[in-house]
């Protein structure tokens, strides 16, 4: 049996056939992880069910068993598949009981919106004996909180709204109680341009050193994620011992890091033109204007970016750049020379100091044995001359476009000079 350690270690239980159905997204199942960690509570298994008494039933009490502490959400409104208090209660032993003051509630509630009660209505004032009534101000089901012999149980409704508010205002203040200020925290460094399995060996024996924290590494399209977590430790110790960690983990990662929490690779660009009063543009072709799209994604990006242009066909390259047709017939216009006049066509015709170039192959279509599906340049040029490099994305169309604005961003980023940032704008997050 467990040892019931109420609000420190529990199992998130989701009810709804529209869950298995995959028509509704779990994102209660999110949030209540993400509230109940932030107080210092170790999610420790999430299960969907169907809105079917015996999976409910089969699911809570081999929660139950397993933790001694349960969450669950849904299964609270007033039709007949809203089964999760009858349940509850008999697993429990205990009956269900008409409460006045949650009916008083409800009714004036219905009052207010103008709407009369339907006769189903009256089982939402039903409540487990010995369960402490969360106020649902934003709803018509309340949430309840009943601890007995089987543990203790946290039934919220399954409205995304009404569940996020019962969760802030009563649910986490109640766990936060009983973990004593502990507090569950992560921290992300973001790298690119780097796979994991490198990320990995650069990394060595990290896991040793940064214990208690732990490690994870989370591959997307923009790069890999290096999730920092510190695991029930007083606030400002978990805050320092991430912000180390992290330290530890940028250097490592070296020119790859390019911050940390919600850093996105296109502020840090503009921030590094910025500091040296470089006006930046964009020749775009595969791309077609992702990168001028996540320069302008970021606030006062005016002040750095001049613009740019997207020039996907050959007569555009020619006619806006100034690219020479006789290179892009010669060498195809996925190609060194081409995307090369295009990042110093985009300077001289833009007026900028610093421009990058796109061209590639993001299919499905038009790939060639020595230009396959994926194949991309990057072009950089300034005054100081121009760089350009080939790149292989994988994935499908949209994949390799996000990938390819994203490699172009981290080739402006180190034309700059990025570094490494320094920890101490590492920014501890609970997301
Ligand atoms: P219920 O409390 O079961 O009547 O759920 C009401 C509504 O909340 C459903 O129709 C779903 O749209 C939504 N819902 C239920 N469970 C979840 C969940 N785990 N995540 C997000 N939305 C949900
Ligand atoms: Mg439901």
């Amino acid at each position: 049996m467990h040892t019931p350690q109420a609000g420190l270690d529990l199992e998130l239980v989701t009810i709804g056939t529209e869950l298995l159905l995959g028509y509704t997204v779990d994102t209660n199942g999110a949030e209540i992880a993400r509230v109940l960690s932030a107080q210092g509570v170790r999610v420790v298994r999430r299960t969907a069910v169907a809105d079917r008494p015996d999976d409910i039933r089969q699911a809570v009490a081999e929660a139950l068993r397993r933790t001694g502490a349960v969450v669950t959400t849904g299964g609270l409104g007033p039709t007949r598949d809203d089964i999760t208090k009858q349940i509850v209660a008999d697993l429990f032993g205990v009956p269900l009981r008409f409460d006045e003051a949650v009916w008083e509630h409800l009714l004036e509630r219905f009052r207010r919106f103008g709407r009369v009660p339907a006769a189903s209505n009256r089982s939402q004032a039903e409540v487990p004996e010995g369960a402490t009534v969360l106020t649902n101000q934003w709803g018509t089901a309340p949430g309840l909180w009943l601890a007995g012999a089987p543990g203790l149980i946290v039934m919220l409704p399954g409205v995304p709204l009404e569940m996020r508010k019962l969760l802030e205002h009563e649910v986490a203040p109640r766990f936060a109680a009983r973990t004593s200020g502990q507090v569950i925290r992560s921290l992300t460094v973001r790298t690119t341009g780097v796979p994991e399995s490198t990320l990995a060996e650069r990394m060595g024996e990290i896991e040793s050193e940064i214990a208690p924290l732990t490690l994870a590494y989370l591959p997307g399209v923009e790069g890999v994620d290096l999730r920092l977590s510190a695991w029930r430790l007083p606030p400002d110790e978990a805050d320092r011992r991430l912000r180390e960690a992290a330290e530890l983990v940028a250097s490592r990662a070296g020119e790859h890091a390019y911050g940390s929490g919600e850093s996105d690779l296109a502020a840090v660009v503009l921030e590094a033109a910025g500091k040296r009063r470089l006006r930046l543009a964009t020749a775009e072709s595969c791309t077609g204007g992702l990168v001028g799209a996540r320069l302008t994604d970021i606030p006062g990006s005016s002040a750095v970016f001049a613009g740019g242009v997207v020039c996907y066909s050959n007569e555009l390259k020619t006619g806006l750049l100034g690219v020479p047709a006789a290179q892009i017939e010669a060498h195809g216009a996925v190609s060194e020379p081409v995307v090369r006049a295009m990042a110093e066509g985009a300077v001289a015709r833009l007026g900028v100091d610093l421009a990058v170039a796109v061209t590639g192959v993001a299919g499905p279509d038009g790939g060639s044995e020595d230009k396959p599906v994926g194949t991309v340049w990057i072009g950089i040029a300034s005054a100081g001359g121009v760089e350009a490099r080939r790149t292989m994305f994988g994935g499908g169309r949209q994949e390799i476009r996000a990938r390819a604005a994203q490699a172009a961003l981290f080739l402006l980023w180190r034309a700059l000079g990025g570094a490494p940032r320094s920890p101490e704008t590492a920014r501890p997050s609970t997301s």
